[in-house]
């Protein structure tokens, strides 16, 4: 049933929509952790063996497993790797992947709603996993409570995270691979990057060492985890979460939108204007505003 909500949602029919806004009231439940890093960091194996650790203590678990890269049509494959590496078939367990490059209702109403439909389901996690490190990957992230950032040795992270903006985002660091050479030093690169920032935030991201593959340092990982979202009801900040992905979700409808309708009337009338001298660049820009936000 789930998964044909899903279909329904992604490809924004009517009854999709009709899911959707029935279940907006679901947003601030749940307990979603984003999982990102760069491909071949070993986050497959790392959500494996977090879904073994919660299905030991009884608890439901969704996965979602994001690759905004692919193309929405042809499915994402890294679904199917966890899948794989899952032993048996459990009832406890729901894993889907999700493409989502060139999805027209964009990229964040489609995780925003997703997620709610899972909520909706009551798992007690949920696991957003992505592959890479770039923008789409921090935009997916603003859309769970707790972002677990994966780095190993050997790919030179620590510029790479500080490149992609994905330092400010992290509420955890996990080291995976710290059974190879190079991990100890990966770890103190991240915190010296840490202590780069200015402290605006009451919460300090740990910096984990981790071994996916010998499920070692996976207990560190579920017990931050648990001290994060316990951080975050009793500081508020969960909450004002929320409503930032509110806002987001609806920012990025309303832009879409606005964007559709002005690309048209920029390409058919004011360009050729501007260009004639018949109007000013800055005269074009508040007469736009002014007409879009007069309808
Ligand atoms: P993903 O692309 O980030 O999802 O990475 P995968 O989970 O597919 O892992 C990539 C490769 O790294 C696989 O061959 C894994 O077996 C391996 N791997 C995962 N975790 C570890 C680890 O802790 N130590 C070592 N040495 N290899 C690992």
């Amino acid at each position: 049933m789930l998964a044909r909500a899903i279909t329904h949602v992604e490809n924004g029919s009517d009854l999709g929509k009709q899911i959707s806004n029935e279940l907006v009231a679901q947003s601030s439940k749940g307990f979603v952790i984003g999982i990102t890093g760069p491909p071949g960091a070993g986050k497959s194996t790392l959500v494996d063996r977090l879904i073994g650790s919660y299905r030991r203590q009884g608890l439901k678990v969704g996965v979602i497993a994001v690759d905004p890269s692919s193309p929405f049509s042809h499915g994402a494959i890294l679904g199917d790797r966890i899948r794989m590496l899952q032993s048996t078939e459990d009832e406890g367990v729901f894993i889907r992947s999700m493409a989502t490059r060139g999805h027209l209702g964009g990229l964040n109403s489609v995780i925003f709603e997703t997620l709610n439909l899972y909520r909706a389901f009551g798992f007690d996690r949920i696991i957003v996993e992505t592959v890479g490190a770039g923008q789409s990957e921090v935009d997916v992230m603003k859309y769970c409570q707790t972002t677990v950032v994966v780095s190993v040795p050997g790919l030179g992270d620590g510029v790479q995270i500080l490149k992609a903006g994905i330092l400010e985002i992290a509420d955890i660091f996990v080291v995976n691979k710290s059974d190879l050479t190079g991990a100890e030093q990966i770890r103190f690169q991240i915190k010296n990057l840490l202590n780069l920032i200015p402290e605006e935030r009451a919460w300090t991201p740990p910096v984990l060492a981790l071994s996916a593959i010998n499920t070692e340092g996976i207990d560190d990982l579920v017990d931050s985890v648990d001290s994060h979202h316990e951080y975050l009801v009793t500081s508020g900040e969960g909450e004002s979460k929320v409503l930032t992905q509110i806002g987001e979700t609806l920012l990025s409808e309303v832009q879409g939108l606005v964007e559709k309708k002005l690309r048209r009337r920029l390409l058919e009338e004011y360009s050729n204007e501007i260009l004639l001298s018949k109007l000013k660049f800055d005269d074009a820009v508040t007469k736009l505003v002014e007409e879009m936000t007069n309808e």
